[in-house]
């Protein structure tokens, strides 16, 4: 059992976490809410007069959200400079709905991130493999999630894959295998929510299994290394983390 104390590497939350517990809790819009240490009228008064596009605008909520850290701790940022201590890698999928920082409360310096369309990892992707050794031998991280999530539109798409081509058909192939191995099962099951559920599920089990079972993980944990390979489904609707009780570690 790990405690929520031990959870994240101690010294980032020396350095990084002070203070972030007292911050007034954000009730509107991620792009509308940096931080909160700014009152709502010293945020107002920075946003400049004017039409402006989203780029623009993103800009200035930067701006806005480094001034924001800064008035309570000047070191905020230069804290990051010496390195990474993550907690946790976090594999999930590239849906703008499903941002890993966001949903767990976390800040900069926490999650190691890795996402793609469907939250997948394959023997022959350089880039999920890339992620994953450099979180293994490098960072020592060790419990990385992959998290799948309701409502995803990659999981859909397996379930017809035949509606697409190029390098979208290729990534979510081993999906729409997944698929034709459970379809009765599935298909079972009610069209749309229910169905994408299931085989979501069934995706994050196949790939905690290809990873848990690389051949970086098993040297790591030969030598000694603690390397946990944990399946969540994070669910929209409720904004609640599902752990699928799958971790093979
Ligand atoms: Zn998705």
């Amino acid at each position: 059992m790990v405690s929520i104390k031990s959870f994240f590497n101690i010294a980032a939350i020396a350095t990084v976490l002070s203070g972030v517990n007292a911050a007034p809790k954000c009730v509107k819009r991620v792009v509308d809410c940096p931080r909160h240490h700014l009152t709502p009228q010293e945020i107002e008064a920075m946003i400049p007069a004017g039409n402006h596009t989203l780029t623009e605008m993103v800009l200035e909520y930067n701006k806005i959200w480094s001034n924001d850290n800064l008035s309570f701790d000047p070191n905020y940022f230069k804290n990051f400079t010496g390195g990474q201590y993550p907690g946790l890698t976090w594999i999930g999928c590239s849906d703008s709905r499903v941002p890993s920082d966001t949903l767990t409360e976390t800040v900069p310096g926490q999650i190691f991130t890795h996402r793609n369309i469907a939250n997948s990892v394959s023997e022959d992707d350089i880039n999920s493999l890339a992620v994953l050794q450099y979180t293994i031998d490098e960072l020592k991280v060790q419990d990385i999630v992959i998290s799948g999530h309701t409502y995803c539109g990659g999981i859909n798409a397996a379930m017809n894959a035949t509606a697409f081509n190029g390098p979208i058909a290729k990534w979510i192939q081993p999906i729409a295998d997944l698929y034709e191995a459970n379809r009765a099962q599935i298909d079972a099951l009610s069209p749309g929510y229910e169905r994408n559920y299931a085989l979501g599920k069934l995706n994050v089990k196949r790939v905690v299994d290809i990873v848990g079972n690389l051949e970086m993980v098993k040297t790591a944990r030969e030598e000694g290394q603690i390397v946990r390979v944990h399946g969540w489904i994070y669910h929209m609707e409720t904004g609640l983390i599902e752990d699928l009780k799958v971790t093979n570690e």
